[in-house]
Parts: C-alpha cells; structure tokens; sequence
C-alpha cells in the first residue's frame, strides 16, 4: 500500500506503519490457488443449502419464479424497488415483441433516514403513498382504464422465505435495515395493507428479490442470461437451478423444469476468506454480528468502514497523521464513493486522495473477494470450464456454451478500480474459460425486471387478456 502523510516522522514510526501496513497486505493476499479454495468452498456450500433446509449459511431460497421474460410481454405495469440506499417507483409499457421496451419511468428517493428503525407500517404508509403520487402523475391526462387493475412487481432485497410467488416472510434485515415488528412477517400483507390505506387500487403480483428483478431484465434482452450479481450497498446473487437439484424440496413442480434460485451469498461463510482483524471488528461492532459475514468483507456498506478502522489503527500506533482525530473513530464517516474516488486519483501528488481524507492509503487484496462466488455458480452449474464439480471431464472436451450473468449495483458500477480488480480476477481463476463469461450491466435492472416479471405472471396475460 501507499503511505500518504506528513512526513515528521522519525524512522522507528515509520517501521510501525510498514509492519502494520505488511500484515494487512499478508492477511489480505489472495493469490490464485486460495481464490480456488474459496471457489470450491462456495461449490459445496451451494449444495448443502439445496440439500437441506439450514443445511448451509447459504440459503439458497426458492423464488417460486420457473420461467423467465421472453420479450413477448405486453401492456403497462409497476414496480417498486426498496431495499438499498434509494427507493424507486417504476412504470414501464411494453410493446409485445422482441423486447421492445415502449417507454419506462423511473423515480428514485432516498429513503427517509429515521424509516430505516421505525415500524413497519410507517415504513409502507411511506411507500405506498410515494407510488400513489407517482401513479397519478402517470396517469394524468390519459385515458383510465377501467377494467383492468393495475399490476405491480415488489421488489424487496432482503432475505425472504417464499411460500409462493406472492408470499413470503422476511427472515432478518440487513443493510442497517432495523424494524423489528417486521422480521418473520408476510412481506406482502403489509405493503396491500398499507395500499388500502392510501386508497390506490393496484394488485401485487408478485414479490422477487433484486437478484432475481436483475436476471429478468437481462434475460428478457438475452437468452443466454443464466445469473444475476448485486454488488451494491449489500451483496447477492441468483441463478437458474434445475428443480431437481433443489433436493430440500423433493418432488418440486415446475412448469419449465427450473427454479430461480436466491443465494443469499452476503451470508457466505468459508475459513479460507481472506478475513482481516479489521473485518473481525467491524463484525462485532455490528447490529448484526457473525451475520453477512462476507457481505461485511465486500459490499459498498461496508468498505469504507473499513478502511476507516486501517487508517485509525496507523494513526493510534504512530503519529505519521498527527494528532488522532476524533472524527477517525465515527464509525461509517468514510463512505464507500470516497474511497472510491480516492483509489481512482492516479495523480503523482494525489491531490484527489489529499483532498478528501488528507491522508489515507490504498489496500489492494480487498478486491479480489468478490470474483470468487461468481465463479463458485459457474462452478456449481458447470460453466466453469471443468465440467461442473462432480464432472471430471477435462477441459478441453467442453464446449462452454456462452454465459451471460447480468449484474447490478454501485460499487461494480461506479467504483472503476473494483470493477477492475474484479475482472482481473476471474480472469486469472477462470482462464481461457473467461471468454465465454460476459458481464452485463443492467441499470435499474432490479426494478424493471420486478416489472417485467410482474408481466409475465399477470393474472391478464394467463388467460390472455391484454
Ligand atoms: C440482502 C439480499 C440482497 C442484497 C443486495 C443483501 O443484504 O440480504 O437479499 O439481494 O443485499 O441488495
Ligand atoms: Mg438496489
């Protein structure tokens, strides 16, 4: 890492931060066979979870989703997308054929900082009137339609245990989320309740989570599209399982013979992760500790945070920053985008990085986290290139069959480093393999896609009325 900072200090000061720096950089390294180890270890993690119900921290939850947008999908629908920074309210039209997206409106709003540790019905009495002002500005100075009510996708990205495509209670919070009367409530109860009370006439077709609204939206543009990663203020990722791989649910039907399946991979637990004193702490100073734990390693909540607690440890062990300022132990102070725009600032003076914290440095073996689960799905559904994990045919007799994952969120969005950090990185697990593997952006994704599917389960387009 890079040191910048007033440079008083005597030679022995600066040896305490090159030894804290080497065995932050020691704890962090991931050279490619211990990427392998945490690629195999997501491997078998993903079937234990689909074995048995809390057969794994990974939870591997049913979607109840069995087909996927054709592009075909016609009419006008809604969507809502909370469980992030921002809230969104969505509409979109739909053209019919060959997935034409006729016009689609988005409003976003940050959520109101006290909602986040309210109670649940403040919490949707919020939502649902937001929607209702967006609906009627929607709608205003066009035709109403009568017959039909309108239809609305959810999406929630939280862990929630499905019971169908429109139930499902949420298992815990995360992200900061605390609003306690909710966990182990129906999802979807209390957002219609709260409809009612607004007085807005709107069905909720179905509830997904953002992993999932992601892979709809990128496979309604291309079929080949089989998974879908969030890399935002949490983490997460959903793929296309064969129904009867999922063994916890024996003799699951479905339409198509798949499910989309919801990892929950924020919850991913493995010895060999690169695990830091620093992610230890943070862990624990947690409103949710030995929870996320990988969540907490990688996501765009959290890096910041982390960095935060390297550069307070330097400062409380040397005096090459000064004074320990006060504001280094708030926790949360350093927000992800900073650190962003500080590890973007390639000038020689780094001005930028100066800027911004005054002084700060730069911790490289954070980034090669992510790509590794990313390839653990590959692995489990065989597009890795070693003919999946019980295969043993070698590479060379595999055709790899072109692979899209679709992939959503700020930090692989926004954050260029990481976003590079993290190809480099499958790159260098994957090898020749990474050819057939494309990563596509999908803005908005998780709430269009909640639209879209909300269009291809409408109660109007079964018995085809549209
Ligand atoms: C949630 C997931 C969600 C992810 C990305 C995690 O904290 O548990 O359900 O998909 O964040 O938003
Ligand atoms: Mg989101």
């Amino acid at each position: 890492g890079v040191v910048v900072g007033r440079r008083v200090g005597s030679r022995r000061k600066w040896k305490r931060v090159v030894s804290v720096l080497k065995e932050l950089e020691e704890a962090c390294e991931t050279p490619v066979g211990r990427l392998r180890q945490v690629v195999d270890a997501m491997a078998v993690e993903m079937h234990a979870g689909l074995a048995s119900e809390g057969g794994s921290k990974l939870k591997m939850l049913l979607t109840f989703v069995d087909h996927l947008p054709t592009g075909s999908e016609i009419g006008t629908y809604y969507a809502l997308d909370l469980g992030g920074t921002n809230f969104r309210v969505l509409r979109i039209q739909l053209g019919g054929r060959r997935s034409s997206i006729l016009s689609q409106d988005v409003e976003r709003q940050p959520i109101p900082q006290h909602l986040l540790t309210s109670t649940s019905e403040d919490l949707f009495d919020f939502i649902a009137s937001t929607l209702k002002q967006f609906v009627e500005k929607e709608e205003s100075g066009s035709e109403p339609s009568p017959v039909r009510t309108r239809e609305l996708g959810f999406t929630f990205s939280f862990p929630v245990k499905q019971s169908s495509l429109r139930s499902g209670i949420l298992i815990k919070w995360t992200k900061g989320f605390a609003i306690e009367d909710m966990v182990g409530k129906e999802v979807v109860t209390l957002l219609e309740a709260a409809l009612v009370r607004s007085g807005l006439d709107m069905r909720v077709a179905l509830l997904v989570n953002d992993t999932v609204g992601t892979l709809a939206l990128g496979r309604y543009h291309d079929a080949d599209t089989v998974a879908a990663v969030i890399i935002g203020t949490g983490t997460n990722a959903c793929y296309l399982e064969r129904a009867d791989a999922i063994i916890k649910c024996q003799g699951l039907l479905t339409s198509s013979g798949y499910m989309v399946v919801n990892m929950e991979w924020g919850n991913f637990w493995s010895s060999h992760l690169p695990r830091t004193s620093y992610d230890i702490d943070l862990d624990s100073e947690s409103p949710n500790p030995n929870d996320q734990g990988f969540e907490k390693m990688i996501s765009g909540m959290y890096l910041g945070d982390i960095v935060r607690r390297v550069i307070l440890r330097i400062s409380l062990e040397s005096d090459i920053f000064g004074p320990v300022s006060s504001r280094l132990s708030i926790p949360f102070i350093l927000q992800t985008p900073l650190l962003a725009a500080m590890h973007e600032d390639h000038s020689p003076e780094l001005k930028e990085v100066a800027k911004i914290l005054k002084e700060t440095l730069e911790v490289d073996g954070l980034h090669a986290r992510p790509a590794t689960p990313l390839v653990g799905i590959l692995k489990k559904i065989g597009r890795d290139g070693s003919g999946g994990i019980t295969g043993g045919r070698n590479r060379s007799d595999v055709k790899m069959k072109r692979t899209v994952v679709a992939i959503e969120g700020g930090l692989y969005t926004s954050y260029t480093m990481f976003r590079e950090y993290l190809h480099e990185a499958l790159n260098e697990i994957l090898g020749d393999v990474a050819q057939h593997v494309s990563l596509q952006v999908t803005e908005d994704g998780s709430g269009i896609g909640g639209a879209l599917l909300a269009a291809s389960y409408s109660s109007y387009s079964v018995d085809g009325v549209n």
